[in-house]
């Protein structure tokens, strides 16, 4: 059950005081306390966990400071919608704002090599009206001789930079807790000049120590790639690990799913996951077209395979696209091979903006469909 007080409830009142003696003393009955701040209003919602089947919801809902109560199902307890539309299903970091009903894009290097790639790419991120970027500086490999990435090393100038280009997002892996501590010293060091995303990749989707850390955070949003192998319920519950530790700004990342029926692609593409991940819970949800389709290759109709699955993903619905680019991929350490080139930036924005055309003009046929079945739009 969630206890949701008014907006800008004041903690300190008596009235908060009476309403968790109250909720204190209910049998069997634990409760969690969050605090979700948005643009405008600081909102208080309290998790009552336990044997909350025999609480009445009215004799709740009239306690002071409550605005209403709503009953949940066992699954996705923070994230879930619960049939009830009217919580947020949108945070803001830094100025960007991220919801699932909008779109941010991410490109940048899938992994830094030294500092002139990093400024080449941000500088063109610039140009073309981008404030987000990707840039990996710890990178889980599959091979332990595999370059693993420069790690604390480079993130001051890759932090400075992104100042000078006004990026106010980087997203970037971690894979061990102590990762957030040499973020955060960065960070103090260059006088916080960006934002930083965490994300937490498909090979740690399930590190539950570490979902549990990140989630006990709240000074960096995370973007959770879901598991190649495991199901998708598995993969919403590991962002619930997140949230049930009191982050709940969280992307949740369609990446593609490891199987031999993906071939020739580097995993089979998983984004009609897309329109799920929306009704299931209140995430934005995220695409990776570069790992999930991972090559370099074209259609007959001369776009590539990686545009192609980008649109497939942005007509239905994602809310941001993390994509790998490279100034000289031949030269790049990590996944050259499906790094899109800087002359086509513009080009792949402008193809993103065709298929969120294209998605919008099918949520307004929908609308206009539902509000009068009489007569479909098509008529
Ligand atoms: C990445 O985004 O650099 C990455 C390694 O992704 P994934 O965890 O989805 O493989
Ligand atoms: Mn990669």
């Amino acid at each position: 059950m969630i206890v949701i007080l008014e907006p800008n409830a004041n903690t300190s009142s008596e009235e908060y005081q009476q309403l968790m003696q109250h909720l204190s003393q209910l049998p069997s009955i634990e409760y969690r306390v969050h605090n979700v701040a948005g643009a405008q209003q600081t909102l208080t919602e309290i998790y009552l966990i336990g044997e909350t089947a025999a609480l009445d919801k009215d004799s709740i809902e009239a306690l002071p400071l409550v605005e209403r109560v709503i009953r949940i199902s066992e699954e996705y307890r923070v994230l879930g919608r619960h049939a009830d539309s009217s919580r947020s299903t949108s945070f803001e970091y830094n100025g960007i704002e991220f919801s699932q009903d909008n779109l941010n894009i991410f490109a940048g290097l899938c992994a830094v090599d030294n500092r002139e790639h990093v400024e080449i790419m941000m500088k063109a991120l610039k140009e073309n009206g981008q404030q987000c970027t990707r840039m990996g500086a710890y990178k889980p490999r599959t091979n332990p001789y595999s370059f693993q990435g420069h790690g604390a090393k480079c993130l001051p100038y890759v932090f400075e930079l992104a100042g000078k280009y006004d990026i106010k997002i980087v997203a970037m892996e971690i894979t061990h807790e102590a990762h957030l501590d040499e973020i955060n010293a960065a960070l103090e060091q260059t006088g916080h000049p960006t934002g930083v995303m965490v994300q937490i990749g498909t090979r740690n989707t399930q590190n539950f120590e570490l979902l549990k850390v990140v989630g006990r955070q709240q000074n960096f949003p995370v973007l959770l790639k879901r598991g190649f192998g495991i199901t998708l319920e598995e993969s919403l519950n590991a962002a619930e690990y997140l949230a049930s530790e009191g982050n709940t700004k969280i992307v949740f990342g369609l990446r593609g799913m490891k199987s031999n029926a993906g071939d020739p692609h580097r995993n089979m593409v998983d984004f009609a996951h897309i329109p799920v991940v929306k009704r299931l819970t209140r995430m934005p949800v995220c695409i990776d077209p570069s790992h999930s389709a991972g090559t370099r290759a074209a259609s007959s109709d001369g776009i590539l395979d990686i545009f192609h699955v980008t649109a497939q993903g942005v007509i239905a619905g994602a809310n941001m696209v993390l994509v790998d680019f490279h100034p000289k991929p031949e030269t790049a350490l990590v996944d050259g091979a499906q790094a899109l080139l800087l002359e086509e930036l513009p080009y792949f924005l402008e193809d993103i903006n065709i298929a969120r055309e294209a998605y919008e003009k099918r949520v307004l046929a929908n609308r206009q469909f539902t509000a009068n079945k009489e007569k479909p739009v098509w008529q």
